[in-house]
């Protein structure tokens, strides 16, 4: 087969694909072909460190031995069941997935409704929280990402993804907060919401928030948003699609600040689409019995396939102690780009393997992103108008390979 470069690849997605679908990297265009462990390959067989993980979702970095030899052993004992018709008839792969998410959360979340992706997941705790309220409105916070499906593009705040659209949303329900805000500031969007039609369902927010560039909420903030809701009869949703599951060095922020409604994605499926939310028995006691046909479901929710990867992906994570690592050597990291970056960055932040660099000026962390895959490292903008360069890389990332990008990520930074 002859190999096509990068660019006219790339040229043959341009003419055939949704315009706002791909960003249209050039110098040099890149076009993964395949990817093991920490090193991803262009079409062209060129080697890139991956500071990324997918968007954090490779925790076991790409195509782990220890779950694709594993997955291939047990694929003998089940070869036929392909798809599992996951609300009619469930898998003995969906049933184990499920015993396994509620094992490693903390007791009182133990009632499970899967998805595909991190948006789903929040719609179903956002269902959740309706229904278990009898309430629609909800407090959500600036900067917060929680996906771009119509019904959770009024949580996500970005105004840029949501004005064309803003036609078919009921914003009304949601009162957008300062991430951080104060007490008196919840307590008085509660008592707006609730002499609204919409009333207090919940509170949704995302632990550290990712997308907008790892910010991290004053101390103690979690613990007064669960009081809040304890006092207003809301529900306590955390969002943690990016952070849980040993991005940040924890499972979950559960454990700590308790949460009455848990979305999981990204990291859950070992690199296949899964997604979760996770609640508590209150919390998840509004949906009806089915009786057949499942009020909120999705062709392929509890694909067994995905549910075997995803199983034997949280077992590893906690055999390895990967939120240990993740903890340690994000602690290590943050330390050297603070002492090595400094002067040159507003701040270096972030908890276990989510880090964050803010540059000083609107659209460096793009361009570092950009010069960063000239020189074979892969890693991600974020943050208020691409402010940030983000660092998620797989878990269990060798160290030298974490070595040799980072001091890439410096040379990048400083050439600013
Ligand atoms: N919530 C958070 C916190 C996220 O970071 C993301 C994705 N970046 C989502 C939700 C949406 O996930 P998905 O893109 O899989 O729908």
């Amino acid at each position: 087969m002859q190999i096509m470069q990068n660019e006219r690849w790339l040229d043959r997605l341009k003419s055939i694909e949704c315009a706002d679908a791909t960003y249209p990297a050039r110098e040099p265009a890149l076009v993964f072909s395949k990817a093991r462990g920490s090193l991803i390959y262009d079409i062209e067989g060129r080697e890139y460190i991956d500071l990324c993980a997918g968007f954090g979702v490779a925790a076991l970095g790409h195509n782990p031995p220890e779950i694709l030899g594993v997955y291939h052993d047990r694929l003998g004992d089940c070869p036929a069941i392909v798809h599992g018709m996951g609300d009619v008839y469930p898998s003995r792969a969906k049933v184990e997935l499920i015993e396994t998410l509620v094992g490693v959360m903390p007791p009182w979340l133990a009632t499970v409704s899967l998805s595909l992706t991190g948006g789903q997941a929040v719609e179903t705790a956002l269902k959740s929280a309706i229904l278990a309220t009898g309430q629609s409105g909800f407090i959500a916070f600036e900067g917060a990402y929680h996906g771009v499906d119509l019904g959770v593009l009024p949580v996500t705040s970005r105004p840029d993804f949501s004005r064309p659209f803003l036609g078919w949303q009921r914003e009304d329900s949601v009162i957008r907060l300062p991430f951080g805000a104060p007490e008196s500031l919840v307590t008085n969007a509660i008592r707006s919401l609730k002499q609204s039609n919409s009333g207090f369902a919940g509170i949704i927010v995302e632990p550290i928030q990712g997308r907008a560039g790892g910010r991290l909420p004053p101390s103690g903030w979690l613990k007064m948003l669960r009081t809040v809701c304890d006092s207003h009869q809301g529900l306590l949703i955390y969002d943690e699609v990016f952070t849980g599951l040993g991005r940040t060095g924890r499972m979950t922020f559960a454990f700590d600040n308790p949460c009455d409604l848990l979305c999981l994605g990204k990291a859950l499926g070992g690199g296949l689409p899964l997604s979760a939310c996770v609640g508590s028995t209150k919390a998840m006691a509004g949906w009806p019995q089915s009786t057949g046909e499942a009020m909120h479901t999705g062709t392929f929710f509890g694909h067994p396939m995905t549910c075997e990867v995803a199983t034997l992906t949280l077992s590893a994570i906690v055999a390895q102690d990967l939120p240990g690592r993740s903890s340690r050597l994000g602690l290590a990291v943050r330390d050297r780009l603070c002492r090595s970056l400094g002067a040159q960055v507003v701040e270096v932040r972030g908890d276990g393997l989510m880090i964050a660099i803010e540059l000083s000026r609107p659209g460096q962390g793009v361009k570092a992103m950009d010069r960063l895959r000239q020189l074979g490292v892969i890693a991600l903008a974020s943050g208020d108008q691409g402010r940030c360069l983000q660092i998620t890389p797989a878990l269990n990332i060798p160290e030298d390979l974490l070595e040799l990008a980072l001091s890439q990520v410096e040379q990048v930074i400083g050439e600013l």
